[in-house]
């Protein structure tokens, strides 16, 4: 599947926070699954609902996201 690109700087690489303000690397796939950069990582307590860009200021949906 490939993956979907922040809107603004077109890099793919994008992270999750939790209420502890943790972070958590993932991509976002087409069809809008998130999924994470590192195999088998839990989710768990990460609000897939909104993904933060790596490579800019970009955040919002995943339903947001760009092929290219
Ligand atoms: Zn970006």
């Amino acid at each position: 599947m490939k993956k979907l690109l922040c809107p603004q700087c077109k890099i793919a690489a994008m992270y999750l926070k939790n209420d502890l303000g943790e972070r958590l690397l993932v991509y976002v796939l087409e069809g809008g699954e998130v999924v994470p950069k590192e195999e088998g990582v839990s989710m768990e307590g990460f609000d897939l609902t909104e993904v933060y860009c790596l490579g800019c200021s970009w955040h919002g949906s995943p339903k947001r996201l760009v092929k290219r």
